[in-house]
């Protein structure tokens, strides 16, 4: 792309611009680095802390926007390090601090609507739809343990480019994702930019190994998309789809499995027990299948995320 604008920035070969995006309307100033490069090539967009308690990504984009030279790169890299801002500096479990909404479940967003919504709105029309192609960094949640792995939207029209930016990133196991609509990806995958969702780390734990996996990953699709050079790896996977069954109650939980974990029909994931011990649910799965993120806290909630698995499918 030629003569581009990235939130008010005009790109210029060479250039790399530290700055902040104020969302009107709110308290907010997005922090974000656009590394422009000599040479032309795509526009690749990476976004991190849409989840703001999900640490992996978020430093893994802190550190990619320190470490890549615009000498080394064919196009452009805009990296926001940390989407969810307020949601970060008040330490919410990953909702917006203003509203308590989920990030994710309001794209494109709405400048009009709550601090969420026009938060989504400013993320997405700002930088996202600019993209040739976009990479969102997630990861467990503080209350979650989760076995790495990567989404692609399966129904989006850049389907193809898509899965093949899955490909070089080192996970196991690859989730054609059903969901086409208010999440970030989602949203720019729908609107034919090629897009990914890394899933790496958990607990909100900061490990050195997560993060320089989840940079690596990241490297090796700029290298596929040829906006850095040298040669990409690629990894085997497992596809798979993603089910997901929310807790039927408030209470204790004990889970009975680990992630990465494979079941039986008929296996018991776990028990939701009152606060005097009793049992008042028991989980049990209802295929066979492949743990992938649960909730890991003695803490759960009626109509939250309790288990999430995924069932191998054919390749596509
Ligand atoms: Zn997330």
């Amino acid at each position: 792309m030629s003569n581009l604008d990235i939130a008010g920035h005009s790109l210029a070969a060479g250039k790399t611009i530290k700055d902040h995006i104020h969302v009107r309307g709110t308290e907010i100033h997005i922090p974000h680095v656009v590394l422009c490069g000599k040479k032309p090539g795509k526009t690749v967009v990476i976004t991190a802390g849409i989840h703001n308690a999900e640490y992996i990504g978020i430093q893994a984009a802190i550190e990619l926007s320190q470490e890549i030279e615009p000498d080394d790169i064919s196009g452009n890299i805009v990296i926001i390090p940390l989407v969810n801002r307020s949601g970060f500096e008040n330490r919410t479990m990953s909702y917006v601090y203003e509203d308590g909404k989920n990030l994710n479940r309001v794209f494109p967003g709405n400048e009009d609507g709550t601090v969420a919504e026009k938060l989504a709105k400013v993320v997405f029309d700002e930088f996202i739809i600019h993209a040739d192609a976009y990479i969102d960094l997630h990861c467990g949640d503080g209350f979650e343990t989760l076995e790495p792995y990567i989404y692609y939207v399966g129904e989006a029209p850049c389907k193809t480019v898509a899965k093949e930016m899955t490909d070089c990133v080192d996970t196991k196991y690859r989730v054609r994702s059903r969901c086409i609509s208010s999440g970030a990806y989602n949203e720019a995958s729908m609107r034919g930019i090629p897009s990914v969702l890394i899933e790496r780390g958990q607990l909100s734990l900061i490990k050195e190994e997560e993060v320089k996996a989840d940079k690596r990953d990241v490297v090796n699709i700029l290298r596929y998309l040829g906006v850095l050079e040298g040669q990409h790896d690629i990894y085997p996977k497992i596809d798979i789809l993603e089910y997901s069954n929310d807790a039927p109650a408030t209470g204790c939980w004990y889970p009975k499995m680990k992630v990465g974990d494979s079941f039986r029909e008929g296996d018991i994931f776990g028990e939701i027990r009152d606060y005097f011990g009793k049992v008042i649910h028991t989980a049990v799965a209802t295929e066979d299948g492949v743990l992938i993120h649960q909730c890991s806290s003695l803490s759960i909630i009626k109509d939250g995320p309790m288990v999430t698995y995924g069932v191998a499918t054919l390749p596509q």
